[in-house]
């Protein structure tokens, strides 16, 4: 079976995790903090938590922002359940906007109507949790604006856009030649949002076998991660609440977690990410050969927007309606290719359906999701299984040139 998604191990990755294993630290050694600084630098981000996953980097994330019992956070249905149940954690309520059919991101007019409408109910969200679909980049800084309006934090999930970037225009120096000039600018880079958390999952860009991050340009929100990561214990003595009582003293501060990222992850991270460009270059070229390969069936396909360059994470394809989607979903398994359906929204789980969603609460979700095929797409995907998938196409929809 061909996978959606696979990692790629290398002799240099093997290396790094055996270093480790050799050391004197298999956590809380100096792997960590350098995995951190390396992707924080990647990124542009003045800083990074490293964690046992993304969920545990959404959780935290949203403590961080002070997402509470009695508060509302709002995200997107298209997404992997981790996103909204990190804000259920917290003892939040979750809403989700629905997304637009192009992007299949959430649709950012639809977020505006629904803050004027929430405004004049008192119901704004603390917290909007944006996430890039497929590596594709929402519009940032009109979500920043409208957080600026309506006062809510944001949140990037950036799951499967480690290596995304996008281009913003250059307003500070509104000057002579650099007026028009536009900067690229690499989502984790914070620009335009509090907090953005990426993961390490095997079948996401970069993988440390489990693991997560969240970047942030705000030394106190990172202070916090931190200080929830551990226990919400600190061995710091110019952050004590008392004083130090000798030097073996430590304080807990706040009820914390265990989410701790190990060494040994740490190394297999810091080794994936010297990869990370080529694995996104590697993506869009395989992304590329399916657009050309693809075009003449009856299939949507996935639509990258201007001004950004997507780590192209997963190559969803859409059929005209939902029994064609499920019979060439059947038809590509039983070929030996491991499609997937990414994402059912995630109001028609049970759990959530418990939650007073109903079946239609977001249209668009609903209908991407009942078209919805995400073709393998992976860095090791080789041309000839390629093409092995797009006859199997072919063959289905009986149009083979
Ligand atoms: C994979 C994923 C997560 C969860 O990541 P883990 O590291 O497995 O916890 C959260 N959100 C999105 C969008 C994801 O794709």
């Amino acid at each position: 079976m061909i996978p959606y998604g696979r990692h790629e191990i290398t002799q240099q990755d093997i290396d790094a995790v055996t270093s480790v294993l050799n050391s004197a630290f298999l956590t809380q050694g100096p792997v960590v903090p350098s995995f951190e600084a390396e992707v924080a630098k990647f990124c542009g981000a003045y800083g990074a938590v490293a964690v046992n996953s993304a969920t545990s980097a959404l959780h935290i994330a949203c403590l961080a922002l002070g997402l509470q019992r009695g508060d509302v956070a709002w995200t997107t249905p298209n997404s992997f359940v981790a996103t909204a149940n990190a804000i259920l954690y917290t003892g939040a309520k979750v809403d989700f906007v629905d997304i637009e059919l192009d992007s299949y991101n959430m649709d950012i007019a639809q977020l505006e109507r629904k803050l004027e409408l929430a405004e004049t109910n008192g119901e704004l969200p603390r917290v909007v949790i944006v996430v890039h679909f497929a590596g594709q980049v929402m519009d940032m800084m009109r979500i920043q604006s409208l957080a600026k309006k309506y006062r809510f934090k944001i949140i990037e999930d950036a799951s499967h856009a480690v290596g995304s970037s996008y281009q913003v225009r250059n307003s500070t120096e509104a000057t002579g030649s650099n007026k028009d000039q536009n900067n690229w600018v690499k989502v984790g880079s914070c620009r335009n949002s509090d907090i953005t958390i990426f993961s390490f999952h095997p079948v996401k860009i970069i993988t440390s076998g489990e693991g997560g991050m969240a970047l942030s340009n705000d030394p106190e929100l990172l202070d916090r991660m931190r200080l929830l990561r551990a226990h919400g214990v600190t061995k710091e003595p110019e952050n004590f609440i008392t004083q130090a009582l000798g030097p073996w003293y430590y304080e807990q501060q706040v009820l914390g977690f265990n989410y701790r990222m190990t060494d040994i992850h740490a190394a297999l991270g810091l080794s994936q990410l010297k990869r990370v460009e080529l694995y996104v270059e590697r993506r869009i070229q395989i992304a590329r050969k399916y657009n050309s390969l693809l075009q003449h069936l009856p299939l949507n396909l996935p639509q990258t927007a201007d001004l950004q360059r997507s780590s192209t994470h997963l190559y969803p394809i859409l059929c005209n309606d939902r029994n064609t989607r499920r019979r060439l979903f059947e038809t590509l398994r039983t070929a030996g290719f491991g499609v997937n359906v990414h994402y059912m929204p995630i109001y028609q789980h049970p759990f959530y359906a418990r939650l007073n969603f109903y079946p239609g609460y977001c249209l668009k979700a609903e209908e991407y999701y009942d078209r919805a095929i995400s073709l393998p797409i992976f860095p090791n995907l080789c041309f000839q299984d390629q093409v092995r998938i797009v006859e199997q196409l072919e063959n289905f929809f009986g149009s083979r040139k």
